[in-house]
């Protein structure tokens, strides 16, 4: 599934082939995607400008003026640049055309969204609830402490919790917390301030650690099959169970955490 440092560098790739480009044309082929592509995605967004292309949590934002489109990759999304007179394969249901190339979204699970809103979007009911960016200098460990001092829930499960923060899956909460040397288990109130900085810092170093990963993938953006996918990366202890951890040689244990795997080293974890 494509995390939050894949769409990051998704958006860094299209943006010089976007920002400030004027749509030329829209391609659905098909429609039934999250949510039904709207029909009238054509006339609204022909001709106009795109004047900036953002990223917020896993949506990526083109400010068309008078609105946004809204992307989101889903569970086996990419987006990248195409000739439009290249042949759609059959998982390419979305091109988004801004004079000699386009956009084009591959998705064959269908659960990725080509979304249109005149607002604001952020009032968008999609992300109208969404927490702090980790990348931003608005998560800090301040906020994580002060947002969990009621909280009997595991950390895991509250770095994972989208209204705190955004875009931290269960890769990620599972490497910041052993950079962080935080056991996942750890009820989030017994969390003192100090800890809750680390914290902070090491899901700001693991993201890093994956977008400078994926920069390596940015400059086959526009080639055939140049899609950011899963970054080549060196988990500490994600998938690793059984396998000595990198720090101490311990061998790595993966217990199951509100259905999703969890893996860390019972040594360096505690
Ligand atoms: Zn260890």
């Amino acid at each position: 599934m494509p995390e939050l440092p894949e769409v990051e560098i998704t958006r860094r790739g299209l943006e010089p082939h976007l920002s400030r480009r004027t749509i030329t044309g829209i391609v659905v082929r098909h429609r039934a995607l999250r949510w039904p592509v709207p029909r009238d995605l054509d006339a609204l967004l022909k001709g106009e400008r795109i004047r900036s292309i953002r990223r917020r949590a896993k949506y990526l934002l083109l400010d068309c003026g008078k609105g946004t489109l809204i992307l989101h990759l889903g569970m086996s999304g990419s987006l990248r640049i195409v000739r439009p007179t290249e042949a759609p394969g059959p998982y390419d249901h979305f091109d988004l055309g801004v004079g000699d190339v386009a956009v084009r979204l591959r998705d064959p699970r269908r659960f990725g969204a080509v979304l249109w809103h005149a607002g604001d979007p952020e009032r968008h009911p999609l992300l109208a609830h969404l927490g702090v960016e980790p990348l931003s200098g608005a998560f800090t460990g301040g906020i994580l402490h002060a947002a969990t001092r009621a909280r009997r829930a595991a950390i895991k499960q509250i770095l994972m919790d989208h209204r705190l923060v955004v875009g931290i899956g269960n890769i990620y909460a599972n490497e910041s917390l052993f950079r962080a040397r935080i056991h996942p288990r750890t009820a989030a109130r017994r969390l003192a301030l100090g800890r809750c900085e680390q914290l902070a810092a090491a899901v700001r170093a693991t993201l890093e650690n994956a977008l400078a990963a994926g920069g390596s993938s940015l400059r086959d953006f526009v080639h055939a099959d140049g899609s950011p996918g899963s970054f080549q990366q060196q988990y500490f202890v994600y998938d690793r169970a059984g396998e000595p951890c990198r720090s101490c040689g311990t061998p790595v244990r993966r217990i199951v955490q509100a259905q999703r795997s969890t893996f860390y080293c019972p040594a360096c974890q505690r």
